[in-house]
Protein backbone atom coordinates (compact mmCIF):
# COMPACT_ATOMS: atom_id res chain seq x y z
CA UNK A 1 0.00 0.00 0.00
CA UNK A 2 2.99 2.56 0.87
CA UNK A 3 6.12 2.07 -0.29
CA UNK A 4 9.13 4.19 0.27
CA UNK A 5 13.10 4.07 -0.68
CA UNK A 6 15.68 6.27 -0.02
CA UNK A 7 13.83 9.16 1.34
CA UNK A 8 15.25 12.34 1.94
CA UNK A 9 13.87 15.60 3.62
CA UNK A 10 15.25 19.03 4.96
CA UNK A 11 13.96 22.37 5.58
CA UNK A 12 15.76 24.85 4.46
CA UNK A 13 14.84 28.25 6.29
CA UNK A 14 16.89 31.54 5.44
CA UNK A 15 20.42 30.34 5.76
CA UNK A 16 19.91 27.12 7.58
CA UNK A 17 19.18 23.55 6.25
CA UNK A 18 17.78 20.95 9.15
CA UNK A 19 18.30 17.70 6.97
CA UNK A 20 15.42 15.99 9.15
CA UNK A 21 14.96 12.48 7.23
CA UNK A 22 18.07 10.97 5.83
CA UNK A 23 16.81 8.06 4.20
CA UNK A 24 14.22 6.10 5.07
CA UNK A 25 12.79 2.96 3.66
CA UNK A 26 9.64 1.76 4.40
CA UNK A 27 7.28 -0.69 2.87
CA UNK A 28 3.45 -0.86 4.30
CA UNK A 29 1.20 -3.05 3.25
CA UNK A 30 -2.52 -3.38 2.86
CA UNK A 31 -4.45 -4.11 6.54
CA UNK A 32 -1.29 -3.71 8.16
CA UNK A 33 -1.61 -1.29 11.80
CA UNK A 34 1.89 0.02 12.05
CA UNK A 35 3.23 2.30 14.83
CA UNK A 36 5.62 4.79 14.75
CA UNK A 37 7.94 5.79 17.76
CA UNK A 38 11.01 8.50 18.32
CA UNK A 39 11.94 11.10 20.29
CA UNK A 40 10.41 14.44 19.95
CA UNK A 41 12.08 16.19 16.87
CA UNK A 42 13.31 12.43 15.32
CA UNK A 43 11.41 13.49 12.14
CA UNK A 44 7.79 11.34 13.02
CA UNK A 45 5.46 13.54 11.89
CA UNK A 46 7.54 15.07 9.04
CA UNK A 47 7.67 11.33 7.80
CA UNK A 48 3.63 11.32 8.15
CA UNK A 49 3.28 14.94 6.73
CA UNK A 50 5.13 13.23 3.45
CA UNK A 51 2.80 10.27 3.79
CA UNK A 52 -0.06 12.44 3.84
CA UNK A 53 1.05 14.27 0.71
CA UNK A 54 1.35 17.37 2.64
CA UNK A 55 4.28 18.02 2.16
CA UNK A 56 7.13 17.68 -0.40
CA UNK A 57 10.19 15.65 0.26
CA UNK A 58 13.75 16.26 -1.25
CA UNK A 59 14.35 13.04 -2.82
CA UNK A 60 13.80 9.05 -2.92
CA UNK A 61 10.82 7.20 -4.05
CA UNK A 62 7.34 7.00 -2.26
CA UNK A 63 4.32 5.27 -3.86
CA UNK A 64 0.87 4.82 -2.39
CA UNK A 65 -1.87 2.62 -3.73
CA UNK A 66 0.97 2.09 -6.73
CA UNK A 67 0.75 5.30 -7.67
CA UNK A 68 4.42 7.27 -7.39
CA UNK A 69 3.84 10.39 -5.48
CA UNK A 70 6.32 13.03 -7.06
CA UNK A 71 5.65 16.70 -6.99
CA UNK A 72 2.16 16.60 -7.47
CA UNK A 73 -0.14 19.56 -8.50
CA UNK A 74 -2.01 20.98 -4.91
CA UNK A 75 -5.03 19.86 -7.43
CA UNK A 76 -3.64 16.33 -7.62
CA UNK A 77 -2.59 16.21 -4.42
CA UNK A 78 -5.92 16.69 -2.77
CA UNK A 79 -7.88 14.66 -5.28
CA UNK A 80 -5.27 11.77 -3.96
CA UNK A 81 -5.71 12.47 -0.18
CA UNK A 82 -9.64 12.63 -0.62
CA UNK A 83 -10.17 9.08 -2.27
CA UNK A 84 -7.09 7.38 0.08
CA UNK A 85 -6.43 8.93 2.71
CA UNK A 86 -8.09 9.79 6.32
CA UNK A 87 -6.29 12.24 9.25
CA UNK A 88 -6.13 12.07 13.08
CA UNK A 89 -4.44 14.35 15.04
CA UNK A 90 -3.49 14.62 18.84
CA UNK A 91 -5.22 18.09 18.80
CA UNK A 92 -8.50 17.08 16.98
CA UNK A 93 -8.53 19.52 14.30
CA UNK A 94 -12.59 20.22 14.71
CA UNK A 95 -14.16 23.53 13.59
CA UNK A 96 -15.17 25.01 16.77
CA UNK A 97 -17.89 26.71 15.49
CA UNK A 98 -19.60 23.87 13.56
CA UNK A 99 -21.10 20.71 15.16
CA UNK A 100 -20.49 17.18 15.42
CA UNK A 101 -22.30 16.32 12.05
CA UNK A 102 -20.98 19.08 10.38
CA UNK A 103 -17.47 18.59 11.15
CA UNK A 104 -17.58 14.69 10.11
CA UNK A 105 -19.75 15.94 6.83
CA UNK A 106 -16.77 18.67 5.56
CA UNK A 107 -15.45 15.75 3.75
CA UNK A 108 -17.85 14.83 1.55
CA UNK A 109 -18.65 19.16 1.53
CA UNK A 110 -15.42 18.89 -0.75
CA UNK A 111 -16.81 16.44 -2.32
CA UNK A 112 -19.86 18.50 -3.56
CA UNK A 113 -21.99 16.16 -2.23
CA UNK A 114 -25.33 17.54 -0.95
CA UNK A 115 -26.22 19.11 2.84
CA UNK A 116 -28.96 17.28 3.31
CA UNK A 117 -27.16 13.57 2.11
CA UNK A 118 -23.83 14.23 3.66
CA UNK A 119 -25.12 14.87 7.01
CA UNK A 120 -27.44 11.95 6.99
CA UNK A 121 -24.00 9.73 5.70
CA UNK A 122 -22.62 11.73 8.46
CA UNK A 123 -24.99 10.58 10.97
CA UNK A 124 -24.67 7.34 10.39
CA UNK A 125 -21.11 7.45 11.12
CA UNK A 126 -21.54 8.98 14.59
CA UNK A 127 -23.95 6.53 14.92
CA UNK A 128 -21.06 3.40 14.38
CA UNK A 129 -19.48 5.75 16.98
CA UNK A 130 -21.64 5.91 20.00
CA UNK A 131 -21.76 9.67 19.27
CA UNK A 132 -25.38 10.02 17.76
CA UNK A 133 -26.65 12.17 20.71
CA UNK A 134 -23.97 14.32 20.54
CA UNK A 135 -24.60 15.22 16.48
CA UNK A 136 -25.73 18.53 17.40
CA UNK A 137 -23.26 19.69 19.97
CA UNK A 138 -20.22 21.67 19.04
CA UNK A 139 -16.54 20.62 19.84
CA UNK A 140 -16.07 22.44 23.07
CA UNK A 141 -19.34 20.78 24.41
CA UNK A 142 -17.21 17.45 23.86
CA UNK A 143 -15.21 15.26 25.56
CA UNK A 144 -11.53 14.45 24.53
CA UNK A 145 -11.99 11.40 23.43
CA UNK A 146 -15.56 11.98 22.33
CA UNK A 147 -13.59 14.90 20.42
CA UNK A 148 -11.35 12.07 18.89
CA UNK A 149 -14.18 9.89 17.67
CA UNK A 150 -15.82 12.78 16.11
CA UNK A 151 -12.30 13.40 14.25
CA UNK A 152 -11.99 9.22 13.15
CA UNK A 153 -15.38 9.77 11.97
CA UNK A 154 -14.76 12.73 9.72
CA UNK A 155 -11.27 10.76 8.78
CA UNK A 156 -13.91 7.37 8.02
CA UNK A 157 -16.60 9.84 5.94
CA UNK A 158 -14.62 9.28 2.80
CA UNK A 159 -13.67 5.61 2.77
CA UNK A 160 -10.35 6.30 3.19
CA UNK A 161 -7.54 2.73 2.22
CA UNK A 162 -5.20 4.29 5.10
CA UNK A 163 -5.62 6.52 8.48
CA UNK A 164 -2.77 8.20 9.18
CA UNK A 165 -2.88 9.31 13.24
CA UNK A 166 -0.57 11.44 14.52
CA UNK A 167 -0.25 11.44 18.03
CA UNK A 168 -4.07 10.84 18.28
CA UNK A 169 -3.88 9.66 21.82
CA UNK A 170 -1.70 12.37 23.08
CA UNK A 171 -4.02 14.75 24.57
CA UNK A 172 -6.47 12.16 26.17
CA UNK A 173 -6.00 10.66 29.77
CA UNK A 174 -4.90 6.78 29.83
CA UNK A 175 -8.29 5.32 29.94
CA UNK A 176 -9.57 6.64 27.04
CA UNK A 177 -6.35 6.10 24.77
CA UNK A 178 -6.80 2.39 25.51
CA UNK A 179 -10.87 2.89 24.14
CA UNK A 180 -9.27 5.04 21.45
CA UNK A 181 -6.72 2.09 20.38
CA UNK A 182 -9.93 -0.32 20.76
CA UNK A 183 -11.29 1.37 17.77
CA UNK A 184 -8.77 2.14 15.83
CA UNK A 185 -8.18 -1.99 16.09
CA UNK A 186 -11.23 -2.40 15.52
CA UNK A 187 -11.40 -0.14 11.98
CA UNK A 188 -8.56 -1.76 10.95
CA UNK A 189 -9.82 -5.03 11.14
CA UNK A 190 -12.34 -4.15 8.51
CA UNK A 191 -9.52 -3.48 6.05
CA UNK A 192 -8.04 0.24 6.55
CA UNK A 193 -4.50 0.11 6.97
CA UNK A 194 -3.24 2.34 9.73
CA UNK A 195 0.03 4.56 10.56
CA UNK A 196 0.13 5.80 13.96
CA UNK A 197 2.54 7.89 15.74
CA UNK A 198 2.90 7.51 19.52
CA UNK A 199 5.11 8.31 22.44
CA UNK A 200 3.45 5.45 24.46
CA UNK A 201 4.49 1.67 24.54
CA UNK A 202 1.13 0.26 25.69
CA UNK A 203 -0.03 1.99 22.51
CA UNK A 204 2.35 0.74 20.10
CA UNK A 205 1.92 -2.66 21.47
CA UNK A 206 -1.64 -3.18 20.48
CA UNK A 207 0.02 -2.48 16.25
CA UNK A 208 1.21 -5.28 14.67
CA UNK A 209 4.70 -3.63 14.12
CA UNK A 210 6.64 -1.05 15.57
CA UNK A 211 9.14 1.23 13.80
CA UNK A 212 11.48 3.33 15.88
CA UNK A 213 12.83 6.58 14.13
CA UNK A 214 16.03 7.95 16.03
CA UNK A 215 17.74 11.41 14.33
CA UNK A 216 15.84 10.84 10.70
CA UNK A 217 16.51 7.18 10.44
CA UNK A 218 14.63 3.71 10.72
CA UNK A 219 16.91 2.27 13.56
CA UNK A 220 14.64 -0.35 15.01
CA UNK A 221 11.52 -2.14 13.61
CA UNK A 222 9.73 -4.47 16.32
CA UNK A 223 6.84 -7.29 15.57
CA UNK A 224 4.49 -6.85 18.52
P1 LIG B 1 8.59 14.80 15.61
O1 LIG B 1 7.21 14.73 15.04
O2 LIG B 1 9.31 13.50 15.60
O3 LIG B 1 8.63 15.44 16.95
P2 LIG B 1 9.07 16.67 13.42
O4 LIG B 1 9.00 15.84 12.20
O5 LIG B 1 7.90 17.51 13.74
O6 LIG B 1 9.48 15.75 14.66
O7 LIG B 1 10.32 17.63 13.32
C1 LIG B 1 11.63 17.18 13.01
C2 LIG B 1 12.57 18.36 12.99
O8 LIG B 1 12.22 19.23 11.93
C3 LIG B 1 12.51 19.21 14.25
O9 LIG B 1 13.81 19.66 14.55
C4 LIG B 1 11.62 20.36 13.86
O10 LIG B 1 11.95 21.51 14.58
C5 LIG B 1 11.92 20.53 12.38
N1 LIG B 1 10.78 21.05 11.62
C6 LIG B 1 9.55 20.48 11.55
N2 LIG B 1 8.75 21.17 10.71
C7 LIG B 1 9.49 22.21 10.24
C8 LIG B 1 9.24 23.30 9.34
N3 LIG B 1 8.05 23.42 8.74
N4 LIG B 1 10.23 24.16 9.09
C9 LIG B 1 11.44 24.02 9.68
N5 LIG B 1 11.76 23.04 10.53
C10 LIG B 1 10.80 22.13 10.82
MG1 LIG C 1 5.36 15.26 15.85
Amino acid sequence: MITLQKIHKSYVTGQNSLHVLKGIDLEIKAGEMISVMGASGSGKSTLLNILGILDNYDSGEYSLDGIPIRKLSERKAAAMRNKLLGFVFQSFNLISFKNAMENVALPLYYQKVSRKKRNIIAMGYLERLGLKDWAHHLPNELSGGQKQRVAIARALITNPKVILADEPTGALDSVTSLEMMDLLQEINRTGITMLIVTHEHDIAERTQKTIRITDGMITEIINN
